[in-house]
């Protein structure tokens, strides 16, 4: 378990959380179906891990499942969360855990809609919604906000280093005059 990004003592993250989030996160509860706050939402947006705030699961991978838990078909990139086989409570079940922070954020099951047939099943409260950011008067971007930075400006000294103005303007056969 040395691989986590982010490491905090239970008492941190008693401090941080709402004690439904901690339920949630740090002693593997579920929320009641139907209950949480994204269960719902349709907005187009990010949803974060609500402990670390890791990228998890993007909106148009969220669908409606008819369960009351927020349900995706995959994690916005694989290796944001972790699967690990549990089972508790007399079922066998593949934990969902995000890499970074260890947090418990639901289960996975194989009876999605998507191509790869899973459903990721996500209790609101291990997430934190970020809704889309809308550019004025333009398409929101899906893929914006992320522009291969920098790069911006003239590189230096290569400036318009004084071009003699075409050389070979010269030859102007101007002998079209019969
Ligand atoms: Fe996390």
């Amino acid at each position: 378990m040395s691989e986590r990004k982010v490491v905090k003592s239970e008492e941190q993250w008693r401090q941080e959380l709402t004690p439904a989030q901690y339920d949630v996160l740090r002693k593997a509860g579920t929320e009641p179906p139907f209950t949480g706050e994204y269960v719902y939402n349709k907005e187009s947006g990010d949803y974060r891990c609500a402990a670390c705030g890791a990228m998890l699961f993007g909106a148009d991978t969220k669908f409606e499942s008819g369960t009351g838990w927020p349900s995706f078909t995959e994690p916005a990139v694989a290796e944001a969360v972790e699967l690990r086989p549990d089972n508790s409570l007399f079922m066998r079940r593949t934990e969902v855990v995000c890499r970074t922070c260890g947090g418990h954020l639901g289960h996975v099951f194989d009876d999605g809609p998507g191509p790869g047939g899973q459903r990721y099943c996500i209790n609101s409260a291990a997430l934190q919604f970020q809704a889309a950011k809308v550019t004025p008067g333009g398409d929101a971007d899906a893929t914006g906000g992320a522009k291969a930075g920098g790069g911006g400006g003239v590189a230096d000294g290569a400036r318009a280093s004084e071009q003699p103005a075409s050389a070979t303007v010269s030859t102007q056969h101007t002998s079209d005059t019969r």
